[in-house]
């Protein structure tokens, strides 16, 4: 497998013309097919399961910038922590509690996403505008020091209705300009990442300033 190098080039430039960052989403992809990307100067790559990632990052360049993309268990933040540039998918304090224990204990600050569930589909994952809420009024009493929300993250709905997709990352744009302006260190609350190979482009017009990648860079994936 390679990568397709003319579909990656294509997509940088559109999105470097917009200021829009763009995470390379790897999961599944080998070593090599990573090294590829990353000597053309790639240096954005998002996993979703913790083995993979810690295993890949223990192979490839250490100025890789890691961002985890899936959902993360509370006893596995521990082994990302060390290396990980950016956590998309927090959605409980449990989960930002556990990354500062573990942030500090090496120093180091973490930078996180919220994620927020926008999507049809019923699924665990990510909140609803009443849960942020809450979530964020608990994290202005906690001592977290060791951790910085940075903003927030959504996925659509699998779907082919482009309006319906609109929709969804419209109103998470709504909600991410709201906490912009509430938040005490606005200038901290920077990321709204939105948008896939699918719908990237709706998401990129409706105001989202980073992208996760997978398929139409690295190709369809054939596993999970
Ligand atoms: C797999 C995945 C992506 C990338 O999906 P593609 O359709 O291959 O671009 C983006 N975000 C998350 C959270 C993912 O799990």
């Amino acid at each position: 497998m390679a990568i397709d190098k003319d579909a990656y080039q294509k997509i940088k430039t559109e999105l470097d013309a917009v200021g829009v960052t763009l995470v390379a989403v790897s999961k599944t992809k080998s070593v090599e097919d990573i090294l590829e990307l990353y000597n053309l100067g790639h240096r954005d790559f998002g996993e979703n399961y913790v083995q993979e990632l810690v295993s890949k990052a223990a192979q490839l360049p250490d100025d890789i910038r890691w961002h985890y993309i899936g959902h993360l268990q509370s006893n596995k933040v521990k082994l990302i922590v060390p290396f990980v540039q950016l956590i998309h998918g927090v959605d409980s304090l449990k989960l930002l509690k556990e990354i500062n224990k573990e942030a500090a204990k090496i120093n180091k600050i973490i930078n996180c996403l919220l994620q927020i569930h926008i999507a049809q589909e019923e699924t665990k994952f990510g909140m609803n505008e009443e849960e942020l809420n809450d979530l964020l009024s608990k994290v202005s009493v906690e001592r977290l020091p060791n951790i910085r929300i940075r903003g927030l993250m959504g996925m659509a709905s699998f779907i082919t209705d482009l309006d319906q997709i609109r929709k969804e990352f419209h109103y998470l744009k709504g909600l991410f300009d709201v906490q912009k302006s509430f938040s005490i260190q606005s200038n901290d609350f920077d990321i709204l990442s939105m948008g896939m190979s699918s719908d990237y482009k709706v998401a990129i017009e409706e105001g989202s300033n980073m992208v996760r990648i997978g398929s139409l860079i690295f190709g369809e994936r054939t596993k999970y």
